[in-house]
């Protein structure tokens, strides 16, 4: 990317994508392996795996693109062909990486190499080894056609509102109107939508559960619990670390969340406030950009600008070449995301602006991702150790959210520190319903016998405990009996990615409230987790950024403190 600043940087419309052939790959593969354990020069050896790391390179990129080509449209039937040629290809190509690796640990210079590049690519080996095997590969091609069956559906949502079809990042901006009336019957179009799909998302999570566990047992695990971890790459952290940072969650982080909805009722002038108030935190309504959808490229390149000292910036570069698609229109898939294309080091931002509070955020947190995958792109020779773990991929974004605050005022004018308010309540709001999605998940995949009927009761009981001032009125059925949870495409696709932005947060939090008194220095640490992309483990990468491990006791209580000062709560 460095060099592509220089004037070489493709455009991404000029990408082109190829199908690449798991036949081809496979014979490779077979090299590979032989080559490497009857390998005795470690710069033989050297040169073999890292050959190897080119085309495992080339077909991550191609399924990558192969994403973004079919989320930007996907109306565009090649593209949807072209993912379920993934769905069956991924399985294998992630079995035949985990045979590399397993023949690099027994490579007879192994340890020659382990000096050389670090421990982290043999600690990815050994995990690798543990969670993909042949014996599994139709259980993984058929839990990803699962997936894509839900998110199929989602991105084909059409939901009939006030004389209009939309999609469901087209609802988005009714959900928190200022009008009462509007937003509530926002509300129950959406609750009507999950309703009509309840069965057929119940019967998709019942497989996927079963898909998993199945796929768990064959390994030898007791569960899918115990494969998710591994899946997650939990290298230093276990269910019961994750059950505490939950309890402190509740003890420190709930209270206070009561207490923001109970001065929302008073501010919104409101004698019970309902499910669909709880989005809408300021009588005038969330403060939205003053930019409209068109400047956000524009107005994002000088942010990223003003927070680097660089121009232009990444942002603006990446914009400037198609890397970017910013705002919602129709047949373009749900959500917002930063996907890495390794072969050529750029990151592409999607996301489905909509014009609400949540845009900016929004742009920033992906922003936040593109910026530390660009400035690890050369930090190991592996791909595999190039990005994080994921829930240290989301302090890159998230503390760019937090760190944004004093340059707010370029998207939102008199109003930014309303949206600050806004996001860090937001923010705190987000932290109980984190853990909540990760504690129902636990409680499916310990007990995978549950029916789905006993699943939505779990998740009914965890609201009580997690959000008590939930109320649903009585025009929201689907809500009421506990099936909120099917609005989160991370419980059905990433199975145990959710805790992870709650411990970033902890991690972020830290950084946002030394930026109060030291931005430089907040920034410094921020580089430093971002420079060192995947080579260590989650708690050794953020140590090494002089940051608190969110799993020590005192953290949470501290940042509470912190937090309520500056909401003047
Ligand atoms: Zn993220």
């Amino acid at each position: 990317m460095q060099d592509y600043l220089a004037g070489q940087m493709p455009d991404f419309k000029d990408i082109e994508y190829v199908r690449p052939s798991v036949e081809e790959l496979t014979e490779y593969v077979k090299e590979v392996r032989l080559k490497l354990m009857t390998c005795k020069d470690p710069e033989q050896a050297s040169d073999i795996i890292l050959e190897y790391e080119k085309k495992q390179s080339a077909f991550d990129t191609a399924y990558a693109l192969c994403n973004i080509l079919h989320d930007v449209d996907t109306s565009n039937d090649f593209y949807s062909d072209e993912l379920e040629f993934f769905d069956e290809a991924f399985a294998t190509v992630s079995e035949l990486s985990a045979a590399v690796l397993t023949s690099l640990l027994n490579c007879p210079c192994a340890d020659q190499l382990k000096e050389k590049y670090g421990e982290m690519i043999f600690k990815k080996a050994v995990n690798q080894k543990e969670t993909i095997s042949k014996e599994i590969i139709d259980d993984l091609t058929t839990e990803s056609s699962l997936e894509n069956d839900y998110s199929q559906i989602q991105s084909e949502a059409e939901i009939e509102f006030k004389g209009e079809t939309l999609n469901l990042s087209m609802l988005n901006p009714y959900l928190e109107s200022t009008d009462r009336k509007v937003r509530r019957e926002a509300h129950i179009a959406l609750d009507k939508y999950y309703q009509d799909k309840k069965e057929t998302f119940d019967k998709i999570y019942d497989d996927l559960v079963k898909v998993r566990t199945t796929a768990a047992r064959k390994l030898g695990y007791n569960n899918f619990t115990e494969l998710g971890y591994k899946r997650m790459e939990r290298y230093d952290y276990t269910p019961e670390m994750v059950k505490s940072f939950r309890d402190d969650i509740l003890k420190y982080i709930v209270p206070i969340t009561e207490q923001i909805r109970n001065l929302q009722k008073d501010r919104l002038d409101l004698e019970n406030l309902r499910y669909w108030d709880l989005p809408t935190l300021f009588k005038n309504g969330n403060p939205v950009p003053n930019v409209p959808g068109e400047g956000y490229e524009r107005v994002a390149g000088n942010f990223f600008s003003e927070i680097f000292g660089t121009v232009p910036s990444f942002f603006d570069v990446l914009s400037e070449h198609g890397f970017t698609d910013l705002l919602a229109r129709k047949n373009k898939s749900t959500g917002g995301y930063c996907m890495y294309l390794e072969d050529y080091a750029i990151p592409f931002i999607f996301m489905n602006g909509n014009g609400t509070a949540d845009d900016v955020a929004t742009i920033v947190h992906e922003g936040g991702h593109a910026y530390a995958a660009i400035k690890s792109a050369e930090v190991s020779p592996f791909v595999e150790c190039l990005s994080p773990t994921l829930e240290t991929c989301e302090i890159h974004s998230t503390a760019m959210e937090f760190l944004s605050y004093p340059y707010m005022n370029m998207f939102y004018g008199d109003k930014a520190s309303q949206y600050c308010e806004l996001h860090m309540t937001q923010a705190l709001l987000f932290m109980p319903y984190g853990c909540m999605v990760d504690e129902f998940q636990h409680i499916v995949y310990d007990n995978p016998e549950l029916t789905p009927e006993q699943r939505h009761e779990a998740w009914k009981e965890l609201e009580k405990k997690y959000q008590p001032f939930n109320d649903y009125g009585d025009k929201m059925p689907f809500h009421e009996m506990g099936g909120a949870w099917m609005k989160k495409d991370h419980i059905f696709t990433t199975p145990f990615y959710y805790i992870d932005y709650c411990l970033a947060h902890i991690c972020a939090l830290q950084l946002w409230d030394e930026s109060r008194k030291d931005m430089k220095s907040a920034l410094s640490k921020y580089n430093l987790l971002c420079e060192a992309g995947g080579t260590d483990t989650f708690l050794n990468l953020i140590t090494k950024a002089g940051l608190e491990s969110p799993f020590d006791t005192g953290v949470i209580k501290k940042l509470a403190y912190s937090i309520c000062s500056f909401l003047e709560l």
